[in-house]
């Protein structure tokens, strides 16, 4: 069982960055090769320390690149899926559905951030729940502020043992910069008041979730790609891809979903999937932010 020692953080904003359209077996393990929408969001908490970020979208580099088109394009034929089949029901609406991604004009995170008025100067840490390319977009902009950028040390030795390939959703130019603050952590641990980073590792080696507890709302788990959408919870169906591509990532994508459950049980916490486009609309946040 996981006991928050760490205090309460004062209040949270959902940011959403943009989308991607994925086949549903990339986020339900035997799902169908039906494409769907799925939102690119971060999180944002206020704690007595300063403003710590979840996640960071794609980058506009990576959004505008037909290499980016074309991997995404590629991995749903690969996956059985009609490439002109894609619809959606839920705003926000793609801007150009025949394309495979959108963000926010200019560069999405700097856009998303100024909505609730935070640079990214402001920001005291970063946590990158992975090193795929939806996630780690912003991680450039970080090293360019000078704020610091946590990763599980299993991710950053993935991303650097060469398998991490642009074809699996990785881009090196995310995470190679030497100026990036890395701090590597090693298990769970409290970053910030009421800002706990959980360790759930499948859909990549060193694949982290997050936990923020709220003077009013409570404790909220935000699972990160350990359950793209809420049918990954409802039914215990492990994420669809492990980057690591053995059967011992594809055990720890189950037992990371088990975790997640048996957490969010324990503390009566908000149990948030990562890319789900009804759940994100659902649970925006208020004005002043989430309390
Ligand atoms: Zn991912």
């Amino acid at each position: 069982m996981t006991t928050n020692t760490g205090g309460q953080a004062s209040h949270m904003f959902l940011l959403q960055y943009g989308a991607e359209r994925v086949p549903r077996s990339l986020s339900l393990r035997g799902g169908s090769s039906d494409l769907g929408w799925e939102p690119l969001y971060g999180v944002l908490v206020d704690t007595a320390e300063g403003w710590v970020l979840f996640d960071t979208g794609m980058g506009r580099e990576a959004l505008d690149a037909d290499v980016t088109q074309d991997s995404y394009r590629a991995a749903a034929l690969d996956a059985g899926a009609d490439p002109d089949s894609a619809t959606w029901s839920m705003h926000p609406a793609p801007p150009d559905p025949t394309r495979w991604n959108w963000g926010l004009e200019g560069d999405p995170l700097t856009a998303a951030l100024a909505t609730v008025g935070v640079g990214i100067a402001d920001l005291r840490l970063a946590v990158i729940s992975h090193l795929h390319l939806d996630h780690s977009g912003g991680i450039p902009l970080l090293a360019d502020a000078g704020v610091p950028v946590a990763i599980h040390r299993a991710e950053l030795e993935f991303a650097r043992s060469g398998k991490a390939l642009f074809e699996e959703g990785f881009r090196a130019e995310d995470w190679s910069d030497p100026r990036i603050r890395w701090e590597v952590l090693d298990g769970d641990t409290d970053v910030a008041p009421g800002v706990r980073v959980l360790c759930t590792p499948g859909h990549t080696p060193g694949h982290v979730s997050l936990q923020v507890t709220l003077p009013d709302t409570g404790t909220w788990i935000f699972a990160a790609d350990a359950a793209d959408l809420g049918q990954n919870l409802l039914d215990r169906v492990p994420c669809g891809y492990c980057a690591g591509g053995t059967a011992v990532d594809e055990a720890g994508a189950a037992t990371s979903l088990d975790r997640l459950l048996a957490d969010a049980a324990d503390l009566d916490a908000r149990l948030i999937p990562g890319h789900d486009q009804l759940v994100f609309n659902a649970i925006r946040h208020p004005s002043a932010g989430h309390r």
